[in-house]
């Protein structure tokens, strides 16, 4: 697991000031590495009855997708606000300055429907609560939400659902 840590690119001042950015995509272009991954984190899952596999906007495809072809499960996308053509369920969320917006189709989680939450990383953990918040007022039922990376001091699990957050590499 320690190589798949020091792969990631640390950017610093990213996008601001004063934030250390985890670049995953010296990861993902890395053939083994990105295969390494998928394979972890798929392995935690293969005896679970998974649904759908939902990703987050936008990096959360890149492992959701891969997660989902390989435990047999539908893929499911959270959005920003104006970019999912049909009927969509909204939510919005505070963030440190300001508040943000999700999307998702009325029609993509039916009653009891078991789903895989799928993001890169898990930071404050704001974004996720927003997506668990949403797919439990539509009906579905949380089997867990699993990350590649998370920053363990900013205690982001802490907004989750107790004993549902998964991830593969802490720092
Ligand atoms: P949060 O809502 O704070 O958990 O962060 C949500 C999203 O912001 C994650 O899905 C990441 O893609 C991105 N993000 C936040 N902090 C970082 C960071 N330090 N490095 C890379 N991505 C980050």
């Amino acid at each position: 697991m320690q190589e798949l840590k020091d792969i990631i690119r640390d950017v610093p001042d990213f996008p601001k000031k004063g934030i250390l950015f985890k670049d995953i995509t010296t990861l993902l272009a890395d053939a083994k590495s990105y295969q390494r991954m998928i394979d972890h984190l798929s392995h935690r899952y293969t005896a679970e009855r998974i649904d759908k596999v939902l990703g987050i906007e936008a990096r959360g495809y890149i492992i959701g997708a891969a997660l989902a072809y390989k435990l047999g499960a539908g893929m499911i996308l959270v959005r920003k606000p104006g970019k999912l053509p049909s009927e969509t369920f909204r939510k919005s969320y505070a963030l440190e300055y300001g508040t943000d917006t999700l999307e998702i189709h009325v029609d993509a989680i039916k009653k009891g429907e078991r789903i895989l939450i799928a993001d890169d990383l898990l930071a404050t953990g704001g974004t996720a609560a927003a997506v668990a918040e949403m797919v439990t007022e539509m009906g579905g039922e949380i089997v867990d939400c699993c990350f590649m990376v998370e920053l363990e001091f900013l205690n982001g699990r802490q907004r989750l659902p107790e004993g549902k957050v998964f991830s593969l590499l802490q720092f």
